[in-house]
């Protein structure tokens, strides 16, 4: 879960990681309160700021107002920017980068410097691979007060700049396991012209499952608003209704509803509406016996969507029985007369019962459930997904 730069930086203060005086704005009035020149930085949970014009300075009121109302009206990567840093602006001598994240090859901690900051790090790997240092950690393992200067000056600082930076290394690395982080990263840590390192901007991703060790992260002086985020931007509209009724949902770009069983298969349905040259709206994991409503509820998130043209609907019947499952859909299109086809396929406990509710349904009211399909389990499932990517595109 990644937080904001400006979430991050609370972070880094408590940490005693220096950070340039700042205020967060969320409009012009609150300009006031600045002291000149700073540079305006929009939060946005995307690296790159700097290259897209999010970043920028300004020497006087005048130009600050321009420049946030410009900021305040920009679109990041679909979300539109709510917030804005307002830093004092600081000369840098020198930019470093800092990170410590977890080295999924080699199950460990890893911490990663470099005297090339500025640029990402993937481009410094390409680029001059001499200039980044890696050290690894065991699990749980608290590195010796000695580690931050050893790292510091293997990337090239000394005297004073070496125990300020192996300061910051140190503490970086105690925020990391602390606060059970998958990534901090400083990027540029910097020197300034008056020899003071300072951290200027701060990506940091902690681990969502393990947030309910950490209670004090909701109270002062943090007040981190740190609910469950994509790695781009906050929730949608969709996914916060999913949410607050504990359906696991996740908006994708496509335009095929998906109506699975258990996460499994929703992850599958994605793979093989993919493969099919489709798109799927989204991942829902509609398994564990859920409620009447509920299920209505999950109907009406796909049928709802703007960007669905057509449903693809899969249960395999186990603890979440096929009948419950179409009396739901029999349920929600009497009471919300859908026009969008719903194309399902229906195995399993009960998938008797299940399928006769709909053609019921089907004989009863033909108009109504006239877009509503239901196959058993001789139809391959690929045939089912096919058919409803068919008829997202307009087909028969
Ligand atoms: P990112 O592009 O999203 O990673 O955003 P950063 O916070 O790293 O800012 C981008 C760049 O703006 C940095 O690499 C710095 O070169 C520059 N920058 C940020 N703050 C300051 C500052 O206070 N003074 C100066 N001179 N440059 C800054
Ligand atoms: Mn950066």
């Amino acid at each position: 879960m990644r937080l904001y730069e400006y979430e991050g930086k609370m972070l880094f203060r408590r940490y005693g990681i220096p950070v340039p005086e700042s205020v967060l704005v969320r409009e012009l009035a609150e300009l006031d309160k600045v002291v000149y020149p700073v540079v305006l930085k929009a939060q946005a949970l995307v690296g790159g700021r700097g290259k897209a014009g999010a970043v920028e300075t300004a020497e006087s009121r005048a130009e600050a107002e321009a420049k946030l109302g410009k900021l305040l009206k920009m679109v990041i990567a679909g979300f539109p920017v709510q917030k804005v840093l307002i830093e004092r602006k600081v000369e840098i001598e020198k930019e470093l980068y800092l990170s410590v994240t977890i080295d999924r090859a080699q199950h460990k901690p890893l911490l990663i410097a470099s005297s090339e900051g500025g640029m990402e790090i993937e481009q410094i790997a390409k680029q001059r691979p001499e200039a980044i240092m890696k050290r690894h950690f065991e699990v749980g393992e608290r590195p010796g007060g000695y580690l931050g200067r050893t790292v510091a000056g293997e990337i090239g600082l000394s005297g004073a700049e070496m125990s300020q930076a192996g300061a910051v290394i140190n503490s970086v690395y105690n925020l990391f396991l602390d606060c059970d982080c998958k990534l901090v990263e400083i990027n540029p840590l910097v020197v300034t012209k008056e020899g003071k390192i300072l951290a200027l901007d701060a990506k940091v991703d902690l681990d969502e499952d393990a947030m309910y060790r950490h209670p004090e992260f909701k109270e002062a002086p943090l007040h981190l608003k740190i609910e469950a985020r994509h790695e781009v931007g906050e929730l949608t509209e969709r996914e916060k209704v999913a949410k607050a009724a504990g359906i696991p949902y996740v908006d994708l770009d496509g335009d095929i509803g998906v109506f699975p069983g258990g996460a499994g298969f929703g992850i599958a349905s994605i793979d093989l509406i993919e493969r099919f040259r489709g798109k799927a709206a989204n991942f829902m994991d509609s398994g564990g016996a859920p409620t009447q409503e509920r299920l209505r509820l999950m109907i009406g998130l796909l049928m709802d969507n703007p960007k669905v043209k057509a449903i693809f609907g899969a249960r395999f019947g186990g603890i979440s029985r096929c009948d419950d499952w179409a009396k739901a859909v029999v349920q929600y299109v009497l009471e919300n007369k859908p026009e969008k086809p719903m194309i399902m396929r229906m195995a399993g406990n009960m998938e008797e019962e299940g399928r006769k509710i709909i053609e019921q349904a089907k004989q009863e009211q033909p108009q109504l459930f006239k877009s509503i399909k239901v196959y058993a389990y001789d139809t391959p499932i690929e045939e089912v997904i096919k058919e409803t990517i068919r008829v997202a595109r307009g087909g028969a």
